[in-house]
């Protein structure tokens, strides 16, 4: 016999559509509904849209998420004696910070859960990156995680399907019907899959500037501000820093190329930027949950980060050994001009990584591993002309004219202001503690 439901669809879509709050039963009955299937895509459509048209007020999305968390399993790290903190990113181009940081902090005493997911668009997807490692698996089940958490103080997997599942569906839905972009459509599908999780502490890293989901820093701090109450609200200790995206992170947007990377910034390596993203992460990560006896920048130069970095990959079917894949060909993108590199667009470069390869544009298709960009020159450092601005990898050759076309106009090469100065986001715009 079917289900006699609380509500009709379409009345919860009109009080939204006219502006109204939500009720709470009304919340919980319509995540319930949808994720049933009482509810049907094109409705929910039409409520996701008045959402993103007319927002929610903080009771309301705070309803949301504990709805989505509701709608599947909830993570216990009890059986665990160090204390748990994970980051989540909210997405950039070439930020592969996650990978050197979780074993980085494991290895100053922390435990990180880092349940992560794939890219979709011009944003890589740490599974994705991880996944370029021979024999590596993403898919644990909860005693995999378990052990693994045990036995090297991090794991990076895939989050399972019975972690808020009514996440999946929105967000599958969100995305073909151009609702991404609402703040408490936003935070709700980030902090559900956290609270979800498990961890006790969480550093969230809001990206901004043209290569981020939020480019506008002050709709950015804003998605910050609500996603720490909603963490503080569930009981998971939460901050977040707002940090630049303006321009890519480190020299290389792409699977195997960001592994590489990272595994150089774990060898006391690697460029500078991504080396004090994720020191100054990982101090972040290291406070919040009370370590503050351990320097995370000496456990990068003393291999102690490394050494969990393999055990990590190793108890994952991965070889840290194994050499990288290669993509087929490549094509070398010299500077037009010469002078000070005065901007770089990261949107561009993401895209132009998408388009050899790199990411995907439906769920599902299969990305290539050693697809990508490598950058030669960032803003502050001098160029000639003709000198290697860029290397494009992909094994689809036929992709190199578009991956060109998003390129255009990626740089502007100049003379230095007087002043000495790039016009750029500080790394860290902001941190919000409340
Ligand atoms: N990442 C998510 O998990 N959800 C969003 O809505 C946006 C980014």
């Amino acid at each position: 016999m079917s289900q006699v439901e609380a509500f009709s669809a379409a009345e919860v879509i009109a009080a939204k559509r006219d502006r109204h709050s939500l009720t709470d039963p009304q919340i919980d009955w319509v995540i319930d509904a949808y994720t049933r299937g009482a509810v049907a895509d094109e409705q929910m459509s039409a409520l996701l849209m008045a959402i993103l048209l007319n927002g929610m007020e903080s009771r309301e999305i705070s309803r949301w998420t504990d709805a989505m968390i509701n709608s599947g399993e909830r993570m216990s790290w009890s059986a665990l004696t160090r204390p748990t903190v994970d980051k989540h990113s909210t997405g950039g181009v070439g930020d592969k910070i996650t990978l050197p940081l979780a074993p980085l902090v494991a290895a100053c005493g922390a435990a990180v859960p880092q349940l992560s997911g794939r890219g979709l668009g011009h944003t890589g997807g740490t599974l994705d990156k991880l996944e370029s490692i021979p024999g590596w698996r993403a898919s644990l089940s909860n005693e995999e995680m378990l052990k693994v958490l045990q036995n090297c103080g991090a794991v990076i997997c895939a989050a399972g399907a019975g972690l808020a599942p009514a996440d999946k569906k929105l967000y599958a839905l969100r995305d073909v019907t151009a609702t991404v972009e609402a703040i408490p459509l936003i935070a709700s599908s980030i902090m559900s899959k956290k609270i979800a999780e498990g961890t006790s502490a969480l550093v969230l890293d809001v990206k901004t500037g043209a290569g981020a989901f939020m480019s506008d820093p002050q709709k950015a701090k804003e998605l910050a501000h609500v996603m720490v109450g909603l963490g503080k609200r569930a009981g998971v200790k939460t901050i977040a820093l707002v940090t630049a995206m303006d321009i890519p992170l480190g020299l290389t947007a792409g699977n195997a190329l960001e592994v590489r990377e990272s595994v150089e910034v774990l060898a006391g390596g690697g460029p500078a930027d991504v080396i004090e993203l994720t020191v100054l992460l990982a101090r972040e990560m290291l406070e919040i949950v009370g370590i503050t006896n351990v320097d995370p920048a000496d456990m990068l130069k003393n291999g102690k980060a490394m050494d969990v970095w393999r055990q990590m990959i190793s108890a994952q079917g991965g070889d840290p050994d194994a050499k990288l894949p290669t993509a087929k060909e490549n094509l070398v993108i010299t500077a037009p001009s010469s002078g000070t590199i005065l901007s770089m667009d990261a949107m561009k470069v993401g895209m132009a990584a998408w388009r050899l390869g790199a990411g995907r544009s439906r769920q599902g298709e299969a990305v290539q591993a050693g697809a990508g960009i490598q950058i030669h020159a960032k803003p502050g450092d001098v160029v000639a002309a003709g000198a290697p601005l860029y290397t494009l990898h992909t094994d689809t050759p036929a992709a190199f004219t578009r991956a060109q076309e998003s390129l255009t106009n990626s740089v502007t090469i100049g003379d230095l202001p007087k002043d000495g100065k790039i016009d750029r986001l500080p790394l860290v715009v902001e941190r919000i503690t409340d």
